[in-house]
């Protein structure tokens, strides 16, 4: 029955936008962000036209403003989500102990807040974790208070894709290449896989949540990169747009996926589509200097929302 209700649901994509606040540094009057609405409108204006004429229209499942805190976030995803596609079955994380892949990633240019929103701050405390410590934790306490039912097993890998190659970072004997100081060109994958033994029944039952640091979606200017750099640059853009051809193909419903296109889409593929459940969030920059990026972050997220 459950099954069922999910498979009526209009698709499993979801996608949230989050606005970073201004630095210190930067001046909060350039931004480059005009409207944000209650229902996932976006309106972002051009900077070199003024009024009206220059602004684009956006739409998502939510749109969150700079004031935005961890515990917010993380709080109204579960209750939007729980609300809008599972409505009173299960909250995402929860979805993951009754069996279901979940694929949580960040997208966005550096510096627009992936990393901050997946994970938290440098020392986070508490207040500022990021998604992947409080869905780890909601995974503990819930698997803890379903304990006399359910016996679970949780397991953790963390793997990285570099130049469409993966390395386990906590696998043994793992070599500890370090890379170029200037390489941003790294998607980290953390995974937890769940599996679950009903104690009365003996069924068993396999679960599985991505938790995805993208690298950077900046164009990098090809006259400006060489070498080594400019390998690294055709990689990640490779794997983003294999990612997003991924996405987009889901959200056609598609019977052909092309998963096969990059390491990062074969690592996800049995958390993307099928009965996986997929939330994206589309990380912006809020000053106007980074106007260009930022439109092409909002497109990149419009074509598979
Ligand atoms: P990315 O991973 O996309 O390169 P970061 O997460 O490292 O970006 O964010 C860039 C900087 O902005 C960091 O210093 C981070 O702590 C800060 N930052 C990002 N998002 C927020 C936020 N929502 N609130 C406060 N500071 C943030
Ligand atoms: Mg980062």
């Amino acid at each position: 029955k459950l099954f069922n209700e999910i498979q009526e649901l209009k698709g499993n994509i979801r996608v949230y936008c989050r606005i970073r606040p201004f630095r210190p540094t930067e001046d909060e009057k350039s931004t480059s962000i005009e409207y944000i609405g209650e229902n996932g409108e976006l309106v972002l204006s051009n900077p070199t036209k003024k009024g009206k004429e220059g602004g684009k229209n956006f739409t998502f499942n939510k749109v969150f403003g700079p004031t935005t805190t961890q515990g917010t976030l993380y709080k109204e995803i579960g209750q939007h989500i729980l609300y809008m596609v599972f409505k009173d079955i299960q909250p995402l994380i929860r979805s993951v102990l009754d069996g279901y892949n979940v694929c949580i990633f960040a997208y966005g240019q550096t510096g627009s807040g992936k990393t901050y929103t997946m994970m938290g701050p440098d020392n986070a405390t508490e207040k500022e974790w990021g998604v992947n410590y409080r869905a780890l934790n909601d995974l503990f306490n819930i698997s803890h208070d379903r304990r006399d039912t359910i016996k679970y097993e949780l397991g953790v890998q963390m793997v990285e894709i570099y130049n469409e190659q993966i390395r386990d970072l906590l696998g043994s004997g793992g070599s500890q290449k370090k890379y170029p100081s200037y390489s941003r060109f790294v998607f980290y994958v953390v995974t937890i896989h769940v599996q679950g033994q009903d104690l009365k029944t003996g069924n068993a039952l396999r679960g599985a949540l991505h938790l995805v640091d993208l690298a950077g979606s900046e164009r990098v200017d090809r006259s400006a990169v060489t070498g080594d750099r400019l390998k690294e640059a055709q990689h990640i853009n490779k794997s983003l747009a294999a990612l997003g051809d991924v996405i987009f193909s889901l959200s056609q419903k598609n019977s052909h996926v092309p998963y096969r296109n990059s390491k990062l889409t074969q690592v996800l593929q049995t958390s993307l589509g099928g009965h996986a459940k997929t939330l994206m969030f589309v990380q912006v920059n809020p000053d106007v200097s980074s106007y260009t990026e930022t439109l092409s972050t909002l497109k990149f997220a419009e074509r598979v929302s």
